[in-house]
């Protein structure tokens, strides 16, 4: 008999979680109105909400922990990130950051200017927020197969570099902050970038000038996906592949939280000195002295450590594995996702699953308002609401895909709980044409709406 798969992990700590009824969620969900980041973490029973800063940390990093030096400046904690980010990443400059949109405030107020143009694959939320916050315009330059949730191209998450060109040849390039690839590509459902990609959009950035910037908080896994997935790379080790990823990068960005494996953190690594300079004034305005930037100096430990155990092979391949675990009980079921399943988590295609309720009704919130309901799993919505409107015109923005977002906490759930998310997704579709109502808007913010809206049922 063949020996099945297994976690590479033991667990020596737990947390308990609690069950809740019915009438309670009902309950709950309309006090938050129908908002799922309004609930309280004890409303929930398995919390896919996000997986940024919800992993579990490993006994070598809680050990570093305790080792953190608390220096004002120069910390032994700050020198190993610093060494950390050498090996791995091959960065000489970096800067700590509290998280990865405080290292994009900090780096983007000294390239983004008015006017300017990002163009890149569906920039994340907080990214194209701070671009647009300063009245600059992101561009999004993602392939057209990243717009069909049930092709199976192995690299979805790829820069159309037919698209890419074309802007940088409209625009000037001191229009042009840089190009911003994101690795992987969280928006378009988790979809990596291949090698080859990401060596066409460095060539493009080389000959027409441009600096080249990863958003890289899922760097780990997007690496993991080239191992598996593009020809050449089959033997090399994930550090191997991270190394040659970031030869092509200027500078990054990284949320810790996601690919470092610790619960809040971040940091800018850069290339050129000069760029390093002036990122240092903002750094020490908005984030702390260069060497903890709103990091403790034990957080800066587990970090490191997190970088380390993040680009191993055997902790990515038990992660993705659960993630592609979801997928094929959603298979079983005839549940319809972004295909093939993403790095960190299943992007269910809600107007597949909830075809009644209209697009300005918000499919992918209501069907996460039902997921909620059935057995207290909490999603997020990743469509016309968080799209936001469009800054010019204010008028709503209705994404090619409305998707609900289940997220994968990193080492934290077992496949028994991704059993109980299976089923409760397939008791939602099993009712899908009772459903034909969702929500309308009755607060809103100006900006990244989603974290705050206020709903109210049709
Ligand atoms: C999470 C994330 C960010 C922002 O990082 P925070 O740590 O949440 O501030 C930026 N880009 C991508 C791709 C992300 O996933």
């Amino acid at each position: 008999m063949e020996i099945p798969f297994a976690e590479s992990f033991r667990i020596k700590m737990v947390e308990p979680i609690r069950r809740s009824t019915r009438e309670e969620r009902e309950r709950w969900i309309k006090e938050s109105k129908y908002n799922l980041f309004a609930l309280s973490s004890d409303q929930v029973f398995i919390d896919l909400l996000t997986d940024s800063g919800t992993g579990a940390m490993s006994d070598r990093q809680w050990a570093a922990m305790m080792l953190g030096d608390e220096s004002y400046a120069g910390s032994r904690s700050y020198f190993n990130m610093k060494k950390t980010i050498k090996d791995i990443l091959g960065f000489d400059y970096f800067l700590p950051t509290h998280q990865g949109r405080a290292a994009e405030n900090v780096l983007f107020s000294v390239l983004v200017k008015e006017g300017d143009v990002v163009p890149g694959n569906s920039h994340f939320d907080t990214t194209k927020g701070h671009i647009e916050f300063r009245k600059a315009t992101a561009i999004d330059c993602t392939i057209d197969e990243a717009g069909d949730t049930q092709n199976e191209y192995p690299f979805k998450g790829n820069v159309d570099l037919e698209k890419l060109e074309a802007v940088l040849k409209q625009y000037p390039k001191e229009k042009i902050s840089f190009i911003c690839l994101t690795v992987t590509n969280n928006t378009s459902g988790g979809q990596p970038v291949s090698m080859e990609n990401i060596r066409g959009v460095h060539t493009l950035a080389k000959k027409y000038g441009v600096l080249l910037l990863f958003d890289s908080a899922r760097f780990a896994e997007n690496a993991y996906f080239i191992k598996m997935r593009e020809k050449g790379y089959e033997n090399k080790t994930i550090k191997e592949i991270v190394r040659e990823m970031y030869q092509y990068a200027d500078l990054m960005t990284m949320s810790a939280k996601k690919d470092a494996i610790v619960n809040i953190g971040g940091f800018i690594a850069f290339r050129s000195e000069e760029i390093y300079r002036q990122a240092t004034t903002f750094n020490i305005m908005f984030e702390g002295y260069i060497t903890y930037g709103g990091m403790s100096g034990r957080d800066m430990n587990a970090l490191a450590v997190g970088l380390d155990e993040g680009t191993e092979f055997d902790y990515l391949d038990t992660r993705i594995r659960q993630v592609a675990y979801l997928g094929f009980k959603l298979d079983e079921y005839g549940i319809a996702y972004q295909r093939p399943a993403g790095g960190h988590a299943i992007f269910v295609d809600a107007l597949k699953v909830l075809p009644n309720v209209p697009r300005e009704e918000f499919p992918a919130q209501t069907l996460g308002v039902e997921l909620y309901l059935e057995s207290g799993v909490r999603s997020v919505e990743i469509g016309a609401i968080l799209a936001d409107r469009d800054p010019v015109t204010r008028e709503n923005r209705y994404p090619k895909l409305e998707l609900l977002r289940l997220a994968i906490s990193r080492r934290t759930y077992t496949n028994n709980h991704i059993d109980v998310i299976a089923a409760s997704l397939k008791n939602v579709y099993d009712r899908r044409n009772e459903i034909t109502r969702g929500y309308k808007i009755t607060y809103e913010a100006p900006i990244m709406r989603h974290f705050t809206v206020e709903l109210e049922k049709l």
